[in-house]
């Protein structure tokens, strides 16, 4: 079976080339400019408050969530809010102790160091964040043998945000460590639409509300792709409707890119067909559902099911996936009814 790329497809909720994050326009600065999770929201905001009248860092947060719902620019916003400096590092790029040693010496009271992909942190990482989180020092060993010295460091007073795709990856001693654990949620197609149009303003595009709604209604409930999807039929629209993006516009753009009302593209079509062709619709365990189609059991798990779920296309069991009757009739494909003498579809 042909490979998919679920990498660089305009549906990816990861970054591909052309988001430009670093210095994106998009990212709110403010709690107040940042959409949706709302339950989120309001918690953070009186952590914040508090920890400003009393004049303290905030308490250490972990944030979870699928990638692209917001948490780099949450934590950023933290920072803002906080009115501390904002420091970016990610779990694989710390590679040895002293890497990351060297990162908390270098923060100020109160600042914001947030680390990405936290559960990809190494151990040996992992023991000196215990001490730096819960009694701001670390113990620094230099030399060998008679030689060696150990030094106790005092640390500022810092927050660390970490952000993780799966809670459920961290040791038990670190996931402790944190203070504030927030959860984000996949956004509804109306958040997604205010999403849209105040990017829209932001870039300058003219956009009509139910062509917002359109795009938001495709983007899976995240916004780097309802940003992404917009910057495409930004395109289209100049060239089809005087740069006007229409409830029409939209519609043929997303049509064109091959992207379909809930959002799938051809690459969640085949998957969902390769379960029923393959496996009968499932239960198929997901190692062997991602020899098949040529993907890593990571990806699918982080970046396709959650939408799928979501959606109620997908379902996970404990002898593996399952697509649903939902799924079979959005696809237009045979119902497969029977199992190993078990109706699939309850
Ligand atoms: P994550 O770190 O979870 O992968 P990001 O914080 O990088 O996601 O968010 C991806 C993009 O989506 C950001 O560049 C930002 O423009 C946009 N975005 C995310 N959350 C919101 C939100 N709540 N309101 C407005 N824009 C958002």
């Amino acid at each position: 079976m042909e490979e998919l790329d679920f990498e660089n497809r305009i549906v990816s909720p990861t970054e591909i080339m052309g988001d430009n994050d670093s210095e994106n326009p998009l990212r709110p600065r403010r709690l107040d400019d940042y959409i949706g999770q709302e339950k989120a929201k309001e918690n953070l905001a009186i952590y914040i408050e508090a920890a400003k009248q009393r004049n303290e860092s905030l308490d250490h947060v972990l944030l979870y969530g699928p990638p692209g719902l917001g948490k780099t620019t949450l934590s950023g916003i933290i920072a803002n809010e906080l009115g501390v400096s904002f420091r970016i590092t990610s779990g694989p790029a710390i590679e040895k102790p002293g890497d990351l040693a060297a990162i908390l010496t270098n923060l100020n009271e109160g600042d914001v160091l947030f680390i990405d992909e936290i559960h990809r942190i190494s151990r040996a990482v992992e023991e000196i964040l215990y001490p730096a989180m819960e009694d701001y020092a670390i113990d620094i060993v230099t030399g060998k043998g008679q030689m060696a010295a150990s030094y106790h460091l005092p640390l500022p007073h810092f927050t660390l945000v970490g952000a993780t795709t799966r809670a459920g990856q961290l040791t038990a001693p670190l996931r402790d460590r944190f203070g504030v654990t927030l959860r984000l949620e996949l956004y509804s197609p109306e958040e997604l639409a205010k999403i849209v149009t105040r990017s829209a303003s932001i870039l300058g595009i003219s956009i009509e509300p139910d062509g917002a709604l359109e795009i938001a209604s495709r983007s899976r409930g995240t916004p780097r792709i309802a940003n992404r999807m917009l910057k495409r039929v930004r395109d289209f629209a100049q060239v089809m409707s005087d740069g006007v993006i229409t409830l029409d516009t939209a519609r043929t753009a997303l049509e064109r890119l091959e992207i379909d009302e809930l959002g799938l593209d051809s690459n969640d079509r085949r998957m969902l067909t390769a379960i029923v062709r393959f496996y009968r619709g499932g239960p198929v365990g997901l190692e062997t559902l991602a020899a098949a189609i040529g993907e890593e059991a990571v990806t699918i798990e982080d970046v396709i099911e959650p939408y799928l779920m979501q959606i109620g296309f997908l379902n996970r069991t404990p002898r593996g996936r399952c697509i649903t009757r939902a799924a079979c009739l959005h696809l237009g494909i045979d119902l497969p009814d029977v199992q190993d003498g078990q109706i699939i579809f309850e």
